[in-house]
């Protein structure tokens, strides 16, 4: 069976974890610290905070930069729900702004006219592991004095220009969930270039407080455990490796699926790097075959495939409520409606892709 994901772990982490459980401090400890260290040295920015999930690094973001009740921020309808959740949690309200159909990223010549004077921050999400095209997002922020939290759980060690993910914004949030590019089985991160929001939300993830008893705000328990961070600290070592394996294996499949009708293959646009957290194709009602009848092949042939994500966030209720309505956003509607995403990361082999190609050439020659 090809899976759409598998965490590689080596014994490295076998080991470092091992290491961790005969120390005995099995908490936010040394290995909590290392990985900051690590964290923020790989990305280029000064500080980085481990927390124990992508989730928990945006709220403590929008935390930090003070974002509350009657504030907006403005985020992409086509994303992971985690992405817009903890916009809710602080009390703000989600503006969505649709996408881009080349990218699937935020549309930025849309985000202008969403903006209000309640808006305080922009969340661009570097999607599939795609930066989005930072420069003109800056050049909006700073016209409109708008923090920017980059939600970079998809998109670790990915280039726009010189910089990477994560050292764009003012605050970089990533995830070590088992399926990422490089995981803790559970885990996430936060960089900045901040000294008082770095410190803030270490007080955050710790019940609002850095001196036992001693409570200066609301907090929570978003600390990250040693175990965890032992993990995380073997496989940011290996990064750049998964990372050049999936460039690899979405390059072969660019290659070998190209000029199929009705099939859309994934484009980096200019300027940046792509690191493949996900190879997302559309089928387009020209391809004849159906994304079911597609995905169905390919499982028969014990390939995994995946729809991220089937439906675009503002068809979710408990965000529909706050008076989205179907049609708003087209973009972002249109491609919940057709990707599907091929494996790729470094499990994958040269025998893998060359049947998930030959499966989907068949299914193409079927209809035409
Ligand atoms: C994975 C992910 C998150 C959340 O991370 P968790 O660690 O699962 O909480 C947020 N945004 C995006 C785009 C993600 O892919």
């Amino acid at each position: 069976m090809v899976n759409i994901a598998a965490p590689i772990i080596g014994l490295e982490e076998k080991k470092a974890v091992q290491r961790v459980l005969q120390s005995g401090i099995l908490a936010q400890g040394p290995k909590v610290s290392k990985l900051q260290n690590d964290f923020a040295l790989y990305c280029g920015t000064k500080y980085a905070v481990a927390l124990n999930s992508g989730t928990a690094a945006l709220h403590c973001a929008l935390f930090t930069v003070g974002i509350g009740f009657g504030d907006e921020v403005i985020t992409t309808p086509f994303s992971f729900i985690a992405t817009i959740n903890p916009i809710l949690m602080v009390g703000a309200r989600p503006v969505l702004v649709d996408i881009e159909p080349q990218t699937f990223n935020i549309d930025i010549s849309k985000i202008e006219s969403a903006i209000t004077k309640k808006t305080k921050a922009i969340i661009p999400v570097h999607l599939y592991g795609q930066p989005c095209d930072y420069a003109e997002i800056q050049a909006l922020a700073k016209k409109h004095k708008l923090i920017v939290i980059e939600d970079a759980c998809q998109a670790i060690g990915a280039y726009y220009g010189k910089k990477k993910a994560g050292s764009l914004g003012n605050l970089g949030c990533f995830s070590l969930y088992a399926t990422k590019n490089i995981m803790s089985g559970e885990g996430g991160i936060v960089t900045t270039n901040s000294k008082k929001h770095a410190d803030a939300i270490k007080r955050f993830r710790q019940h609002g407080t850095d001196k036992q008893y001693e409570y200066t705000h609301l907090g929570y328990n978003y600390r990250m455990s040693d175990l965890h961070a032992a993990v995380a600290v073997e496989q940011l070592k290996k990064v750049d490796k998964f990372n050049k394996a999936r460039s690899k294996n979405a390059e072969l499949l660019t290659k070998k699926l190209a000029n199929i009708p009705g099939l859309e293959l994934p484009i980096t646009g200019k300027n940046r790097s792509h690191v493949f957290h996900q190879y997302t194709i559309r089928i387009t009602p020209k391809f004849g075959a159906t994304r079911k009848q597609l995905a169905e092949s390919l499982k028969a042939k014990g390939v995994g495939s995946g729809i991220y994500y089937p439906k675009p966030l503002h068809a979710y209720s408990h965000i529909a409520k706050l008076g989205y309505k179907q049609g708003q956003f087209p973009q972002a509607e249109l491609a919940a409606r057709e990707v599907l995403s091929l494996p790729v990361h470094p499990k994958v082999t040269k025998a893998d892709i060359n049947l998930i190609v030959a499966t989907i050439k068949k299914v193409a020659r079927a209809q035409n």
